[in-house]
């Protein structure tokens, strides 16, 4: 028999679906990613992006507090290595103790979940058709895509080893941390978001370096203004990173440039390295059953609803936002979608 509603991802936007449509008795589906080197690698292991950082500060309801006992009595014991040790501190949230808690919500409403990536999809047929890496294939009246996207890196070892330790893909996310304070930092990137990151950072750093590797920012003309305009921001042309330094003990501590002119090299002192060289969302098994935008983002077809050029196939979270990027509004657009779910098959008398 098909599905009611299978929820395609597992970051806040595809758990707060699942919250919602289990509540509303839809018994939703979740697929929530498979634990395999290939999703390790590209930073699309189950449970998303949040789960890649430590402390998130900027989630509502979560302030700064003792969270152990809590989460001992939240999370099922067989899910609680895998927030890692917890801290016996006063502490905000880490990202995976976040995720636990949203995972184990849906869960507690009846939400079921299979551990696994959907690889394919047939949405000219209905019931839709779905199918898994092992070759499973599920039925489903509607699909919400919650795929979520990834932050492009370098892909530098020394870029993977200070990963959480000075190395960051957001800087709303991390910018106001204690260790970026007052110390020199790096943003690599010309277009827009670098620029725009490099500003924000301004505010917490002492001087920001805009690495680029061309003669020229791709950002828009009033966007490159205001970094020509900052005090703060000193741009780097014609220059990319090589190596991140640092150690084990203080994390970041600069960057070895190369230039693209020369081949020559020069070192930067910085507490952190800001990467800003865009997204790519996780669209690549979408491909020809629903509408992409030319970067491959979901295309919404309907202002202030998750509707697709699909009917019956909703989306939610960072794969169709390529704007806010935040784990609120990921969670935000999971109701949104789930209510749109709900309607759409009361409309059909599913
Ligand atoms: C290092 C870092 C730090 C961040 N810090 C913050 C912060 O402090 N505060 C904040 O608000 N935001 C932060 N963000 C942004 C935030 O994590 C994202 O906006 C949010 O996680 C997006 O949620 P999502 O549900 O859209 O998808 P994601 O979190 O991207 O999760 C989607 C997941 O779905 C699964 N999936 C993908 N494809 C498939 C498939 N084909 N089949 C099955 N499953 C699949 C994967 O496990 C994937 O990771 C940070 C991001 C990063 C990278």
């Amino acid at each position: 028999m098909a599905e009611k509603v299978v929820i395609i991802g597992s970051g806040p936007a595809g758990w707060a679906s699942a919250i919602y449509t289990a509540r509303a008795n839809l018994r939703p589906l979740v697929f929530e990613g498979a634990v395999t080197e290939e999703n390790r690698q590209a930073g699309t292991l189950p449970l998303g992006q949040l789960a890649l950082t430590t402390e998130v500060e900027n989630y509502p309801g979560f302030p700064k507090g003792l969270l152990k006992p809590y989460l001992e009595s939240a999370i099922d014991e067989s899910r609680r290595q895998m927030m890692g040790p917890l801290s016996d501190e006063p502490h905000a949230v880490t990202g995976p103790e976040l995720m636990e808690l949203m995972r184990q919500q849906a869960v507690n409403f009846g939400t079921r979940i299979i551990t696994d990536d959907i690889v394919a999809v047939d949405f000219q047929q209905r019931p839709f058709r779905l199918t898994a890496r092992e070759g499973t294939v599920t039925e489903a009246h509607t699909v919400i895509v919650a795929t979520g996207a990834r932050a492009n890196y370098l892909g530098l070892p020394s870029e993977e080893r200070f990963k959480n330790r000075g190395v960051s893909a957001c800087a709303v996310c991390d910018g106001a941390l204690p260790r970026f304070r007052n110390r020199p930092l790096v943003v690599v990137g010309g277009g827009d978001s670098a620029v725009e990151e490099a500003t924000y950072l301004t505010k917490f750093a002492s001087i920001v370096y805009l690495v680029h590797r061309r003669d020229a920012l791709r950002a828009s003309k009033i966007m490159q203004q205001r970094v020509f305009n900052n005090p703060k921001i000193e741009i780097v042309w014609n220059h990319v990173v090589d190596e991140v330094l640092g150690n084990d003990e203080d994390g970041v501590t600069g960057v070895r440039l190369r230039s693209t002119v020369d081949e020559s090299t020069r070192e930067l002192e910085a507490a952190g390295m800001f990467l800003a060289i865009g997204h790519t969302p996780n669209t690549a098994f979408l491909q020809g059953q629903l509408e992409l935008h030319d970067n491959g983002y979901i295309r919404l077809t309907t202002p202030f609803r998750t509707y697709t050029s699909v009917e019956g196939v909703f989306a939610a979270g960072d794969v169709a936002d390529d704007y806010y990027r935040q784990a609120i509004t990921a969670a935000g657009s999971g109701c949104q979608a789930a209510l749109d779910a709900e309607r759409y098959l009361a409309a059909q008398e599913i």
